[in-house]
């Protein structure tokens, strides 16, 4: 593969992530609270987590928000988002509960009525346990096959069903439609057994996988999603009230990724071209809310000099809170508070395995073991997806509220 001018300067000076550095403040404060809670931490600012809420409530103001709660499923988010009138997107028992539970004592009206309108259980494939218990909270559901409608029928009855369509996933940094979605030429006859099934669908939903930069996947599964449910109605007579737009808004971890404004207008605008004004429309963004919201900051446990140049080891690593490199595709540049003329360095994690490196290539001053380094935006499919490996736990969460 052909190397991009972008990437020879990269792979010459190592990484330059683009950042404008911390303020001096932000800086004080992340290397405080490293120094009274140990390390590593994983700092969680909520006040970044309400900025992203309003940002996306302004730019699509008709669409409910459900908060993915596989992003990161930090109790903490969950109650800040729900006080700002966020509804979630759930896709196991566990995040039920934590949504359930978080949110349950938490002052709004009866919890038994209004509970399906903040809590939509959006993975496709569901364990029958996990039916059996949710039935009695007439549950609002996705499924994707005729499989799954029987299993429904059978094990919860009252469940309302969203019937999630495969929509292409051009161009996403993660892509989900390989293993979801039905497509859209057997939709219809799915929504038609469901009814003769006696189960009732409510609604659509689509994702156009996570990190999504083709801003054309969203308008394609628009149109897809309107033609499904025109010829719904004119198959069954019936009436498809919820479209739930999913996930896959992109965050700005680089400055080539388009804003969310540009998606958006056009998005607004092919919503109302395709679908009646009463047409509840959800979102369900993960990444967006959280990505910018957290930083890691981690010690310098070793220092070597391999293959040219200074190696670092640290105290999270792939296995932990850098874990979204391998499940999420993603890269978080480490970074150092000292100051100094920089060089091209290895940062490996803690754990006895040579996976467990994160990169080759940052570029930092020299550093001493004892030493803090930090990462930022790295809020999303990060400590969601991290483990105990080599007996190291995952980060403590420490929470910035002002
Ligand atoms: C993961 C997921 C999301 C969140 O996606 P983002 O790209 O983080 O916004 C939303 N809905 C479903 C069904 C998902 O699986």
């Amino acid at each position: 593969m052909a190397m991009s001018g972008e990437d020879r300067r990269r792979g010459r000076k190592g990484e330059d992530n683009g950042s404008l550095g911390l303020s001096r403040a932000r800086s004080r404060l992340l290397q405080d609270l490293a120094c009274e809670e140990g390390t590593p931490i994983f700092v969680i600012d909520h006040e970044k987590i309400r900025q992203n809420y309003r940002e996306f409530r302004a730019l699509l103001p008709s669409v409910q928000v459900y908060y993915a709660v596989k992003a990161n499923s930090d109790p903490g988010i969950v109650r800040t988002l729900f006080e700002l009138g966020c509804s979630f997107d759930v896709a196991s028992l566990p995040e039920f509960r934590i949504v359930y539970e978080n949110i349950r004592d938490m002052p709004d009206k009866e919890r038994q009525d209004w509970i399906w309108d903040k809590i939509i259980y959006a993975n496709t494939i569901k364990p029958i346990e996990t039916l059996e218990i949710l039935d009695c909270y007439k549950p609002l559901v996705t499924f994707d096959n005729a499989e799954e409608l029987k299993k429904i029928r059978a094990h919860a009855p009252n469940a309302g069903l969203v019937l999630r369509l495969r929509v292409p996933n051009t161009g996403s940094m993660v892509e989900l439609s390989s293993k979801f979605g039905a497509d859209p030429g057997e939709a219809v006859d799915l929504i038609a057994e469901a009814f003769d099934r006696g189960l009732v669908v409510e609604g659509l939903s689509f994702h156009v996988g996570s990190q999504c930069t083709n801003f054309e996947n969203y308008f394609q599964a628009l149109q897809l999603a309107a033609n499904i449910i025109d010829e719904t109605l004119t198959r069954t007579g019936k009436e498809i009230k919820i479209l739930d737009i999913g996930g896959g808004f992109p965050v700005k971890y680089h400055p080539r990724v388009k804003s969310l404004r540009t998606l958006t207008r056009k998005l607004d605008a092919e919503i109302k071209r395709l679908f009646p004004p009463d047409m509840q429309i959800l979102a369900e963004p993960g990444r967006y809310l959280v990505a910018n919201s957290c930083t890691l900051v981690a010690k310098i446990i070793g220092k070597a000099f391999r293959d040219g140049k200074p190696s670092y080891y640290i105290n999270d690593g792939i296995y932990h809170t850098f874990s979204g490199q391998i499940f999420d595709h993603c890269n978080y540049p480490v970074m150092a508070f000292a100051e100094g003329e920089k060089q091209v360095s290895a940062v490996f994690g803690p754990t006895c395995d040579a996976f467990d490196t994160i990169t080759l290539s940052a570029l930092l001053p020299d550093l001493e073991i004892g030493d803090l380094v930090y990462a930022e935006n790295i809020g999303a499919y990060s400590i969601a997806s991290s483990t105990y490996f080599n007996g190291f736990p995952p980060a403590k969460v420490v929470h910035i509220n002002r």
